[in-house]
């Protein structure tokens, strides 16, 4: 079987810690054949202001160029970039990832929108259903508004919310009430030739 994994973050994300050459050779341990780094760039900070520096791209390819030659023939390394809240920022997203090295890039949502405080999804005191689908109607409303654009290739893991919601938190919050706003947003990802993410976060057990 051909494994990849396309959803990565090194030591250049704030939520990464290691070298892209410790990554690949764990890759290659665990029976990769492909990797594609996707560090974050997130046009929000986590306490909803802007975040308005370019995205440095020279370190991402310095240590991609590092590794490829280290695990040549070995694994394939792809350059990528997880890009957040596109939709609030639309030509500075463009932008950012309007490289040739950019191979793969990755549609996330991590920020409320701007005229909801635009604050990070992982902050929020989920203590009641009304805040949590509050947020939700919040974050599929952006959703939606992300599907046409151009600057992503896969609609970054589409349930983010719901970790902190039901998983840390402790609510039971379901997808009933989004279905048709789920059916749409798939609709505009695939007529846009748009992929979405297969994420494995709730897979884990630690
Ligand atoms: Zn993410």
């Amino acid at each position: 079987m051909y494994l990849t994994d396309y959803h990565t973050h090194t030591r250049l994300s704030p939520d990464g810690e290691a070298p892209l050459t410790e990554m690949a050779r764990a890759a290659v341990q665990a029976g990769l054949s492909e990797l594609c780094v996707t560090d974050h760039y997130d046009l929000m900070q986590l306490d909803g202001t802007p975040f308005t520096e370019p995205y440095d791209w020279d370190p991402a390819v310095e240590q991609l160029r590092e590794a490829q030659a280290a695990f040549q023939g070995r694994l394939t390394l792809r350059l990528g970039l997880e890009l957040g809240s596109a939709p609030f920022f639309p030509d500075r997203a463009q932008a950012a990832v309007d490289r040739p090295e950019v191979d793969f890039v990755i549609g996330s949502l991590h920020n409320m929108t701007p005229e909801a405080g635009g604050g990070d999804f992982y902050y929020v005191d989920y203590k009641t259903p009304e805040i949590c689908y509050a947020c939700l109607d919040d974050y599929f409303g952006s959703m939606l508004r992300l599907a046409p654009m151009t600057c992503y290739d896969a609609m970054g893991h589409i349930i983010y919310p719901l970790r902190y919601m039901n998983l840390r938190s402790g609510q039971n919050v379901t997808l009933d009430r989004y279905q048709d706003q789920l059916r749409e947003i798939l609709r505009l990802v695939a007529q846009n030739g748009r992929s979405i993410e297969v994420n494995t976060y709730n897979g884990r057990t630690v």
